[in-house]
């Protein structure tokens, strides 16, 4: 049995005794732990501030929310996400405007001009994969336009783009869901930015709106990030870097040993791919994820249904055919399992097992 994901291989004594030492001390929300966590998490991303919060559905919708951005507004991003990228524009109240994505997955770049309108606020570019967006152009296009970038990294820690980490943009937002490349003992998100004002206006959100005490400065919410839950992300980030480059050789050896009997992912130049999910395409996706979960392989679709497809969207006035290439690609995508503790000889029998199916010995 190869197992999609395996959180279990995680584990290690010294995330036990760190959470054992955490518990005895007695401070549980907004204490030393998470700011020492948001310190370090940011640094890691380069930037000066990190606010931590509930998960990284809040981190997007609190980010929006901040920057005042809500009902008869519009919000930019791509079809082929994560339904928690369009759930926290939707919360807002603003309505999302889809873009379609290229052969790489990520957002086109080139047809993001025509789908601004007066009423367009923010674009929420989305990291997908691990693999960042074609970010100077957009930004360009962004600036040109007076508009926010709110980048969507829930998949991203530690992503590059041209040699350095995302969020090119002034603001990153990121999950700490457990599956994540650094992932908690349960739900948590943080923003990552280098904006004073939007950073202050956060630690005031995701606390009621509270300056002080009982005093309520501003609408806010209650999203913090648990300090046991920093208390585990801290112990694992010294490890990410080491867990992301073990994906990275994991990608590299299905790439060479499946190059040419599917459509192995592209790499950008200049872009450090992180590889959250490893994602091939071919036109026998169902039948081959059925041979594999009969050899007891573990694949799945991210995502099998593009959301202006979705149910609690059809009243955003898509049809299909509305994003070719996000619905095409739907079909033939499959994710193959990819986490840092997967066994050289697994990652080989997986790879094997795929030649067998294609009658590629
Ligand atoms: C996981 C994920 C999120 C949100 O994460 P939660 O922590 O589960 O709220 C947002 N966007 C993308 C692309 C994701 O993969």
């Amino acid at each position: 049995m190869i197992p999609f994901g395996d959180l279990k291989r995680q584990y290690s004594e010294k995330i036990e005794r760190a959470v054992i030492e955490h518990m005895k001390q007695g401070w549980f929300v907004l204490g030393a732990s998470l700011a020492s966590f948001e310190k370090k998490f940011a640094e890691y991303c380069g930037r000066k501030y990190g606010v931590g919060v509930g998960n990284g559905t809040d981190a997007l919708f609190l980010s929006l929310r901040a920057l005042n951005i809500g009902r008869g507004d519009e919000v930019i991003t791509v079809p082929n996400t994560a339904i928690p990228t369009i759930a926290a524009i939707r919360a807002t109240g603003a309505v999302p405007r889809l873009v379609d994505i290229r052969d790489d997955y990520l957002i086109d770049v080139s047809k993001l001009e025509k789908s601004i309108t007066p009423k367009t606020k923010a674009i929420v570019p989305v990291h997908l994969y691990g693999q960042a967006c074609d970010m100077h152009p957009l930004l360009k296009i962004a600036n040109k336009h007076s508009l926010e970038v709110i980048e969507d990294c829930a998949q991203a820690h530690g992503t590059k783009y041209k040699g350095k980490k995302v969020p090119i943009s002034g603001i990153g937002c990121f999950s700490f869901y457990p599956s994540k490349n650094l992932g908690a003992f349960g739900d948590g998100g943080m923003i990552v930015t280098d904006r004073k004002d939007f950073e202050e206006t956060l630690r005031l959100i995701r606390n009621y709106g509270q300056s002080d005490k009982y005093h309520a400065k501003i609408d806010g919410y209650n999203s913090r990030l648990d300090d046991l839950q920093a208390v585990i992300l801290e112990a694992k980030l010294s490890l990410l870097d080491e867990w992301n480059g073990r994906r990275r050789k994991i990608a590299q050896f299905y790439n060479s040993a499946l190059n040419g009997i599917v459509k192995t992912p592209l790499e950008n130049d200049e872009n450090f791919h992180i590889y959250h999910l490893y994602v091939i395409r071919t036109q026998r996706r169902d039948e081959l994820r059925e041979y594999l979960k009969n050899v007891g392989i573990g694949t799945e679709i991210h995502y099998p249904i593009p959301l202006h497809l979705q149910e609690a969207y059809k009243n955003l006035g898509y049809t299909p055919d509305s994003f070719l290439k996000s619905e095409e690609f739907s079909k033939e995508i499959l994710s193959l399992p990819v986490y840092p503790e997967l066994t050289d000889e697994e990652v080989s029998i997986v790879a094997e097992k795929i030649k067998g199916f294609f009658g590629n010995k």
